[in-house]
């Protein structure tokens, strides 16, 4: 990524330049705010504006060149106390009480910027920070977990694939015995500053290193077992210990199992992403297990001991007599434990009141004396239905 430090006009020399926006105004700050306030804008804006954060805005691109030129001044003592008395042509211009030259970088910016800059994902250049200890990739894999042992926990041994640090240079990528040297390219600061005129004016530009990727150093015979890379990819057995009660799309994270870091970084940590293999009988809705039994309706209608199943196995249900179909019972405790916590769900078993279908004609002809004998009044909420539509068609 290219990063424009600095503008400016070769072609305007002094004189109050009215084209250009007031700084206190670009930040925002009243005209006698202190060093801290002007620099708590600086950095609201230029979080705001940061080409990171708007790729291919040219509004905010010029925006952030503007919101920086505005600080750089603004958070200098005498360039303030000069831009006060003369306005842009204080300190912009080439003319008489300017800073000749004009701006040569940006002083204090990384230093702002520091702590914030990770924030944006890397890209922005800067010796400072390319030296920086930096954290190893982190690694992402799945397991798949059975319905039970997502409710109870399981020890699993997972296989994964990572870069490690390569054993036989010990992460520099040079050959054993060799050494390296400062990159030619870059004299061993890892970026390649240039300046370009374009008709708008002066950029001075600064680039990552293309020879030394930044380094500042290349090694005289690469590692033959890392091809100079310093680390090689490895697949390794991880033993995982997954609590009771972690759902499908839980991650559990093992701290420092994934790639190892840079300069002195930490390693990168591991994530398991949980799925869930669907259970024949049960589905779960948080920490409760629901199931669904089919009944018949002689079990529905005379009540019965039915058996349901749960996980910790079967166990016995009396049903009431009288029992309608769609009707929910609760089995208190039988649900799943609950993740890193005491108790455990509940269980909600619905029943099903199946009926029989392909009835020979000795069962038909049983049904219809069954019907005759039952009458139309004891189906209660039947009766009451046909009562309603009476009410609303007259008949
Ligand atoms: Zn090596
Ligand atoms: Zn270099």
């Amino acid at each position: 990524m290219v990063v424009r430090l600095y503008t400016h006009d070769p072609k305007k020399k002094g004189g109050r330049d009215v084209s250009k926006k007031d700084y206190y105004e670009i930040l925002g700050v009243d005209r006698n705010a202190d060093e801290q306030a002007i620099k708590k804008a600086y950095r609201k804006l230029a979080m705001k504006y940061h080409p990171d954060r708007n790729p291919d805005n040219k509004e905010a691109e010029h925006k952030f060149k503007e919101i920086n030129e505005a600080y750089e001044v603004l958070s200098d003592k005498e360039k303030r106390a000069m831009y006060d008395q003369f306005g842009h042509a204080g300190v912009n211009g080439n003319g008489q009480g300017g800073f000749g030259g004009g701006f040569s970088g940006f002083g204090g910016f990384d230093d702002i910027f520091g702590d914030i800059f990770d924030m944006f994902g890397g890209g922005f250049s800067s010796s400072k920070r390319r030296n920086r200890p930096k954290k190893g990739h982190d690694v992402k894999t799945e397991v798949r977990l059975t319905f039970e042992e997502a409710a109870f926990g399981v020890d699993k041994d997972i296989e994964i694939t990572r870069y490690e640090e390569c054993s036989t240079c010990h992460g520099s990528g040079a050959k054993p015995g060799t050494g390296s040297k400062t990159c030619p390219k870059c004299n061993g600061a890892g970026e390649i500053r240039y300046s370009q005129r374009t008709p708008l004016g002066q950029f001075v530009n600064v680039r990552t290193c293309d020879m030394c990727h930044g380094d500042g150093k290349i090694v005289d015979e690469p590692c033959d077992t890392c091809r100079g890379q310093g680390k090689v990819r490895k697949r390794r057995k991880i033993s995982v210990k997954i609590p009771a009660g972690v759902d499908d799309g839980s991650v559990i994270t093992l701290r420092q199992e994934g790639e190892p870091g840079e300069k002195g970084g930490p390693p990168g940590d591991l994530y398991i992403i949980v799925k869930i293999i669907s259970h024949k009988i049960f589905k779960r809705d948080g920490y409760d297990v629901i199931c669904e039994i089919p009944i018949t309706f002689v079990q529905a209608a005379l009540g019965d001991e039915i058996i349901v199943p749960t996980l910790d196995g079967r166990v016995k249900y009396k049903i009431p007599e009288g029992t309608q179909s769609g009707t929910v019972f609760r089995l208190k405790d039988k649900g799943i434990p609950i993740l890193n916590g005491h108790g455990r769900g509940d269980q909600y078993v619905k029943v099903i009141v199946e009926v029989p279908k392909r009835l020979n004609e000795e069962q038909k002809e049983v049904l219809r004396k069954f019907a005759e004998v039952m009458g139309e009044d004891v189906h209660e909420q039947r009766k009451s239905f046909f009562d309603k539509v009476k009410d609303v068609f007259g008949i």
